[in-house]
């Protein structure tokens, strides 16, 4: 005579569920509460994802601020990046007319190259300035919360353009509500250690991981995995693909590619890190509900079955059919209310 016990979640592949999810996969809801550390991608979830330029430095004679633009933008009018659209919005600030290219390239979580107008043309991180031995320019100024890429014309530094991006106002709030549930929460960027480092402290998270590219980004799951930890990863582009499938709780930002929306098995639709918090204390809580629910029916059946099987009969206690049904009825509303009361506090 089992019993059963309502679940708050359907059986359907993909619900809505309130709090702006979107959670494709019942797994990965069930799996919320087990969540130990948080992997943050940075743009887009923690911060608006909204970049401007906040700087243009010229670098040569020959370039000046307005051609320091002008190149950029015509290889980043091939880009999806929320940095080309940074620098998109600039050039058609300054109304400028945005060159054709050939020979467009993505160097993965690095930059952008093509040719312009006979010239090559790169806009790339500082890393990648690093690794091609060339040398950060004296007098370079960036202040610890910009994003900077340098613009290379024929393997020579032309100049660069510093960007801004806010941090979002619900991210403080949300890295603190982790931290009193004792889960760790850490920020995993492909943009530059300083930023990196700014963002971390400011929303007083528990570390940062810097100048990642996208396969390493998978490489630096496994490895909290192997130290234990149960890691959802919370991400937007292509390039989160593989990482948010190697997570045990893949968290897709709703902004974002679709290819990281069909790997995750949740999808945040508002991009709000607090509704990841929302989720997790969610199931934690329909976690709780679901074993008093189960000791509800076990203790219906554990009592009423002896008694209506006669064990107490000789005592003169019989439970008829008629009454064992009403019982049974009683203790499923009795679950059924019990499960009602779920609510999450925001
Ligand atoms: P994240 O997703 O963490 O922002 P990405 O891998 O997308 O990291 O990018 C890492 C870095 O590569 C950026 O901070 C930037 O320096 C450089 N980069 C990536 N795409 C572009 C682009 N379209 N234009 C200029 N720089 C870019
Ligand atoms: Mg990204």
């Amino acid at each position: 005579m089992g019993l059963a016990v309502p679940l708050v979640v359907a059986k359907s592949t993909a619900l809505s569920a309130k709090n702006g999810l979107l959670i494709k996969n019942r797994t990965a809801f069930e799996n919320s509460r087990k969540i130990t550390t948080i992997v943050f991608d940075k743009t887009g979830t923690l911060t608006v994802g909204r970049f401007e330029v906040s700087k243009i430095v010229s670098l040569q004679k020959e370039f000046n601020e307005n051609e320091i633009i002008r190149l950029a933008s015509a290889l980043e009018q091939k880009s999806e990046h929320p940095i080309a659209t940074g620098i998109l919005q600039k050039a058609k600030d300054l109304s400028i007319t945005v060159p054709e290219t050939e020979n467009f390239n993505a160097i993965t979580g690095k930059g952008v190259e093509a040719t312009v107008e006979g010239e090559k043309i790169l806009v790339v991180s500082p890393g990648y300035l690093k690794e091609n031995n060339l040398a950060i320019p004296e007098g370079f100024n960036a202040n610890d919360t910009e994003t900077v890429v340098f613009v290379i014309v024929n393997n020579e530094l032309a100049g660069y353009i510093a960007l801004s991006d806010e941090i979002r106002p619900e991210a403080a709030e949300a890295i603190k509500t982790l931290k009193e549930n004792n889960i760790k929460s850490i920020l995993l960027t492909g943009d530059n250690n300083k930023v990196a480092k700014s963002v971390s402290d400011v929303l007083g998270m528990d570390s940062f991981i810097a100048e990642v590219l996208p396969h390493q980004k998978l490489e630096k799951i496994k490895d909290l995995q192997s130290n234990g930890e149960f890691v959802a990863m919370t991400g937007d582009g292509v390039n989160d693909a593989p990482a948010l499938a190697i997570a045990d709780v893949g968290i897709a930002v709703g902004s974002g590619s679709d290819i990281a929306a069909e790997t995750a098995g949740i999808v945040l639709v508002n991009s709000n890190p607090k509704d990841v918090v929302n989720l997790i204390l969610f199931g934690k809580a329909t976690y709780r509900k679901m074993i008093q629910n189960l000791i509800w029916a076990t203790g219906y059946n554990v009592i009423a079955l002896p008694l209506a099987a006669g064990v107490l009969y000789k005592q003169g206690i019989l439970l008829s059919p008629a009454a064992g049904a009403v019982l049974m009825t009683v203790s499923t509303v009795v679950v059924a209310i019990n499960a009602s009361f779920l609510k999450v506090k925001k």
